[in-house]
């Protein structure tokens, strides 16, 4: 069994840590609210102070941070220690990974990088994806830690490019909640029930879960936030950014990006991405 130290325990980074305890493991949490890491503890997980008094004699360094700006910080104030595994779980981008690397090499530590998949309930049931890259033998030792939160691992290669994989797979996510906010609106704009356009495609290769799931609250016009419009909009920049400097033409990216930074500026940043249905619904 390892001793893990989960830094961040938020949306994500709280179920990841229960699950990470209730297989086993010694799990010592810290985060920049305390009361959210405080919660843990019916759940056997210890709580520290600093992100250093939680790394300290830890086998693995968990961040699961909002982005690369607070995992650069907190991985500085973790102080990372010769041998040890950094298993960097935030959607960071390209840049930021990178930088993880330059950090992780100063300190003599091992850097995975192996973001996941999956929101808010896959989290809490333990069935997220993990995509998963850095060295084998780093790698393996992980491998129980990737089944405690995950229902599924793919091992993809050098860190690096699990980052990549993850901005790719986020693209799909953000194309299809923006296109379920215009559908919708657009629908409800020409008099049409939005209702008949998830009848018409339903059974079809256009029925995805996750149109329904997200129209349900765009309709309700109630956004609980399981990834929320603030992190999506951060996602969508780090997309369109990796676009640029990787030579793709993404239009759509660009445009999403614009969006929901948009949308967050307009005071919903708190919300579920879905909430992106805001700027669109007819007035
Ligand atoms: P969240 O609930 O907003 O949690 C963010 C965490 O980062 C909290 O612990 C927060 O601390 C901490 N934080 C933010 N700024 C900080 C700073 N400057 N210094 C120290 N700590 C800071 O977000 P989440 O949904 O768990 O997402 C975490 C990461 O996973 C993000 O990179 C996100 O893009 C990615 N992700 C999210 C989902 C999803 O569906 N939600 C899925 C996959 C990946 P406080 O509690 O003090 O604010």
């Amino acid at each position: 069994m390892a001793t893990i130290a989960a830094l961040g325990t938020g949306v994500m980074g709280a179920p990841m840590a229960r699950n990470l305890a209730r297989a086993g493991h010694e799990v010592r949490a810290w985060n920049r609210s305390p009361e959210k890491a405080a919660a843990l503890r019916d759940d056997g997980v210890e709580v520290r102070d600093d992100p250093a008094a939680a790394a300290a004699g830890a086998d693995v360094v968990l961040t699961m941070l909002a982005d690369a700006d607070a995992v650069r910080d907190v991985a500085q104030r973790a102080d990372l220690a010769e041998g040890q595994i950094w298993w960097q779980a935030s959607t960071i981008g390209i840049d930021g990974i990178e930088e993880c690397a330059v950090l992780a090499q100063q300190a003599g530590a091992v850097l995975v990088d192996a973001p996941v998949l999956g929101t808010r309930l896959p989290a809490e049931e333990g069935k997220l994806v993990v995509l998963a890259s850095g060295p084998d033998a780093a790698l393996d030792a992980l491998a129980p830690l990737f089944e405690a939160v995950g229902q599924r691992t793919m091992r993809l290669g050098p860190a690096g490019t699990a980052t990549r994989l993850k901005l790719a797979v986020n693209l799909w996510v953000l194309a299809v909640t923006q296109g379920t906010a215009e559908t919708i609106a657009f629908a409800q704009s020409l008099g049409v029930d939005p209702e008949w356009v998830l009848e018409a495609v339903e059974g079809g290769g256009l029925d995805l879960p996750y149109f329904r799931m997200k129209s349900k609250l765009m309709l309700a016009e109630d956004f609980p936030a399981s990834f929320t419009l603030a992190l999506a909009a951060k996602d969508a920049r780090l997309v369109a950014e990796a676009a640029k400097r990787h030579g793709a033409d993404l239009p759509v990216a660009a445009a999403i990006a614009e969006r929901f930074t948009q949308a967050t500026e307009a005071g919903h940043g708190d919300e579920d991405m879905a909430a992106t249905y805001r700027l669109s619904k007819p007035s």
